[in-house]
């Protein structure tokens, strides 16, 4: 199955596409953000250590991150998604070289486009289900009325500690300064796809499933 990037700006809606083609069609979530979150909650020495650059919308280290893809790839499988990672150019060719280790390929790079202000809107209103991760928006997506998750009925809502307009603006700057050079590899690279992250969520769906489709056949 293929394996595919989904890069994009800090709320370009990359974990709820991400989200959508776990159920839609099998494939796996890899986010290095979840993964270093779930470091942090259960107390893990890293996820102490990067706590804080989290908070302060501050990149970790190249170092802790290729680890924690890593490890991921080394227990086998195919069709991941990466979500929030690579970031920098020494992650992508670090992905590069797991991917061949691996015997495997990176089919697709998608880049999701959203202008900076719906990104500081979508941001700002966002919360998740702290029970199955489903993600809602104070305007777009409210949390239903009766208070419980449409997807599993949890009543517990979270907001990321990092989601506030200080430490989005530095997460913002780190994008720019740090990984939308990935466009321009991946551009020369013969991956990148652009998809207009502003639609709805469904049709944003259909023009990813569009790319897919036609990576799998060329
Ligand atoms: P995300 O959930 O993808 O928005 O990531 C949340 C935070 O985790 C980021 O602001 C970074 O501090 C850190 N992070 C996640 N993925 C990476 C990565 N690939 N490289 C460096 N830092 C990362």
């Amino acid at each position: 199955m293929a394996n595919i990037i989904l890069l994009g700006p800090p709320g370009a809606g990359k974990g709820t596409q991400a989200r959508l083609l776990v159920e839609n069609r099998g494939m796996v979530q890899l986010s290095t953000g979840d993964m270093l979150r779930a470091a942090q909650s259960s107390g893990t020495e890293m996820g102490r250590k990067v706590a804080a650059v989290m908070a302060a919308g501050q990149l970790v280290t190249d170092e802790i991150v290729i680890g924690l893809i890593g490890e991921k790839l080394a227990e086998g499988g195919s069709g991941f998604i990466f979500d929030g990672f690579p970031r920098t150019l020494a992650q992508a060719d670090a992905l590069d070289a797991l991917l061949k280790r691996s015997g495997q390929t990176l089919d697709a790079v998608v880049e999701m486009q959203v202008d900076d202000t719906a990104l500081v809107e979508r941001i700002t209103a966002r919360s998740t289900c702290g029970t199955c991760g489903e993600v809602y928006n104070d305007i777009s997506k409210p949390i239903p009325a009766d208070g419980k998750c449409s997807v599993c009925g949890g009543t517990e809502f979270k907001r990321r500690a990092d989601d506030n307009a200080e430490s989005l603006k530095q997460r913002l700057m780190e994008y720019y300064k740090k990984t939308s050079p990935l466009i321009g590899y991946y551009y020369h690279a013969n991956k990148l796809e652009a998809v207009d992250g502003l639609g709805e969520i469904a049709e944003i769906a259909d023009s990813i499933a569009a790319v897919l489709d036609r990576r799998a056949t060329s």
